[in-house]
């Protein structure tokens, strides 16, 4: 038969393409990346093996029989052995480790194997798989079983890994289709087409297809530091944590960085940062993480004794130098180290416990014992979330109203909407508890449209209006006001729900004007067009740059509840209140006055000249119905 050799050529020059590309680039330490390089030196093998058996088959007498038959067993060996560590390399992606596998997949995952190549290694005796009849080369009747264990494997491979959904991305699902298909494709062809020797050709295409897709080291990279990433942290800790490995991770937090940074230059910052990186790289032998803000993470599989070691290697390397740019300097270090699973056993709490062991001061040395940490509160912070996330898919959020009284009018003429979360299981949490959990983890986003839409909801269905409220003031998060879209955002809310643009007045804080004072105004600027007022929440309890107040388009100052206490407690509290009360009104706004929980608190107030009172003496915040009732009962008085 003349069998078409330049498909051959083809593979085994890809295969020598992907084979130095992979080898060329820095690796990360996940299992799959060491089957992928078995995976190409075994397609490599079987590609250059093809050329030659082929070549001899096709010429009888160029090479001895015995070289001959050796070509060929290796052929078969390199073909098996393919299919099966592409089976092994699907299963590497989710996992690090294959001895805690059950007994079952151990038995589906090895037994096929080892019958197939029982099954070649007994075909001198029965030419079960190939034979030579008159010299001539012959496929032997049971050479399909090699294609039967190729399709179980790879297909078992492919249902392994949409199995284990938490490792799923879309890229490797097509990534894993496409091989899968390329593969069947060119076995299929060759099986029927035999001198078209198309499967290397497909195999070789397929490896490719793994190395564009699938290994990607750049993403596992600090690009600056040259050591791997968070990415590629959370990566191994998932994998790990997937086949039950037991291991360590020490922090080392390289302290007072920023502070370098800022007077000698963020260059100067990440070459001593790098000198650390190498060094911290080389004595872990390359697992060492950077996890940003002058903090790496270290995994470890050893044994204590071996940590122990470890540690106090770092710690004395720190007593000395680093080399950078501007010369030679000390820094100083902390470290920590747990056990995962036993002391921590998610990411979450790995986390929780980087930014707290940071705030601790070790007891000696440059150590500190994770018994210092409080478990409690992290325990607390990540069951928060959880809430918090629950609350989102399930609404479990109510917007509360608490009125406020006009002291010109003598009655309640607008509301401030808050916000409540009513878990099923753990009841009342309080907005003050979780919206810093929200505004850290963004979900504080969602929150805010939502509230938006609940707020202008009951300002449409309840025509409250009619009951006397002319706004209602809606709370803005420091994330949302640093919302490119917000104004855009609010605008379109207004007008799908049909109400006025004076219906309601958004309250910004202090800190939101100090921390993104651009995009606030812009968003601010916006909205004052579209005839949105605004409130600045929380007067007196920052320092106020008045400049910068100025130049924002303000209606109302809230003066915050201490201030107004002071009121009433601190005899210097009255000249405090008059003379901040005297400010705001030159500048044309009015005054609303937070916390006011008794009489004699308003009386002063209003003899001082603030527009509107808010507090627990007129009301608490109240739920829809109630302040409904509330505003029907004022109303008939
Ligand atoms: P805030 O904006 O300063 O809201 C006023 C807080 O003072 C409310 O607490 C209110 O219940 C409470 N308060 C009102 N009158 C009195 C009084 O006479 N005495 C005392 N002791 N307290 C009074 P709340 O509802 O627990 O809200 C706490 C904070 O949570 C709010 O402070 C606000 O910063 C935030 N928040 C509430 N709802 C939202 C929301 O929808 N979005 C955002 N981003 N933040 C919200
Ligand atoms: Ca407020
Ligand atoms: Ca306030």
């Amino acid at each position: 038969m003349e069998y078409q050799l330049q498909f051959n050529y083809c593979a085994v020059l890809i295969y020598s393409i992907v084979l130095f590309t992979h080898l060329s680039r820095k690796q990360t330490k996940e299992k799959h990346n060491r089957i992928f390089t078995i995976l190409i030196l075994i397609g490599l093998t079987g590609g250059s093996v093809n050329i030659l058996n082929t070549y001899g088959n096709m010429n009888p007498g160029v090479f001895h029989q015995v070289f001959l038959n050796l070509l060929n067993y290796i052929y078969f060996f390199a073909l098996v052995f393919a299919m099966f560590f592409y089976f092994i390399y699907t299963i590497t992606l989710t996992r690090n480790d294959l001895n805690n596998i059950s007994n079952i997949m151990k038995v589906a995952l090895y037994f096929p194997i080892i019958g197939i190549v029982g099954v070649i290694l007994s075909n001198p005796f029965t030419e079960a798989i190939f034979y030579y009849e008159n010299g001539i080369y012959t496929r032997g009747k049971q050479q399909f079983l090699l294609y039967v264990i190729g399709f179980y494997y790879v297909t078992f491979g492919v249902i392994w890994v949409l199995r284990e959904k938490k490792f799923t991305s879309l890229n490797l699902k097509l990534a894993l289709a496409s091989y899968y298909l390329i593969g069947c494709f060119a076995v299929i062809v060759q099986l029927f087409v035999p001198k078209l020797l198309l499967q290397h050709l497909g195999f070789s295409a397929c490896q490719l297809i793994i190395l564009l897709n699938l290994q990607k080291p750049e993403e596992y990279l600090d690009s600056e530091l040259e050591i791997y990433n968070k990415i590629a942290f959370e990566r191994i800790f998932a994998l790990n944590r997937n086949s039950n490995l037991e291991f360590s991770v020490i922090y080392v937090y390289v302290e007072g960085m920023d502070a370098f940074a800022k007077s000698m230059g963020a260059d100067s910052e990440k070459a001593v940062l790098k000198e650390i990186a190498k060094y911290l790289d080389k004595i872990s032998k390359r697992n060492a993480y950077y996890m940003e803000n002058s903090t790496f993470f270290l995994i470890y599989e050893e044994e204590l004794e071996k940590i122990d070691n470890l540690v106090a290697q770092i710690d004395k390397r720190f007593k000395g130098k680093w080399k950078c740019d501007i010369g030679e300097i000390n820094t100083d270090l902390k470290m920590m180290t747990v056990l995962i699973p036993n002391q921590i056993d998610n990411i979450e709490t790995l986390y929780f416990c980087n930014s707290s062991f940071r705030k601790k001061e070790p007891q000696k040395g440059n150590v500190i014992d994770i018994k210092e940490i409080d478990f409690q509160e992290a325990g607390h912070q990540i069951k928060l979330k959880q809430i918090i996330k629950k609350a989102i898919s399930e609404d479990n959020f109510q917007i509360y109203y608490q009125p406020i009284y006009s002291i010109k009018e003598n009655r309640i003429v607008s509301a401030e909407a808050l916000i409540r979360l009513i878990d099923p299981e753990e009841g009342f949490i309080s907005p003050g508890e979780f919206i810093p959990i929200a505004e850290k983890n963004g979900s504080i986003i969602k929150i805010g449209e939502m509230v938006f839409e609940k707020v202008f909801a009951f300002i449409r269905d309840r025509e409250i209006s009619n009951l006397g409220i002319k706004y209602i003031e809606i709370n803005l998060s420091v994330i949302q006001c640093m919302q490119k879209g917000l104004a855009n955002q609010i605008i379109q809310l207004i007008d799908k729900y049909g109400i006025s643009r004076k219906a309601i007045n958004l309250e910004i804080t202090e800190t939101a004007a100090a921390d993104s004072p651009k995009i606030l105004l812009e968003n601010m600027r916006e909205l004052s067009k579209e005839n949105i007022t605004f409130s600045l929440d929380d007067f007196g309890t920052g320092y106020s740059n008045i400049s910068a107040l100025m130049s924002m388009p303000l209606d109302i100052i809230k003066f915050d509840k201490s201030m107004i206490d002071m009121v009433t407690t601190f005899e210097y509290g009255r000249v405090v209140i008059d003379s901040s009360i005297a400010m705001v009104k030159r500048m044309g706004l009015e005054i609303v006055a937070e916390g006011v929980e008794e009489l004699r608190q308003l009386d002063m107030l209003k003899e001082m000249g603030v527009d509107f009172i808010q507090g627990y003496y007129f009301s608490k915040p109240l739920p829809e119905e109630e302040f409904i009732e509330y505003l029907k009962k004022q109303l008939s008085l």
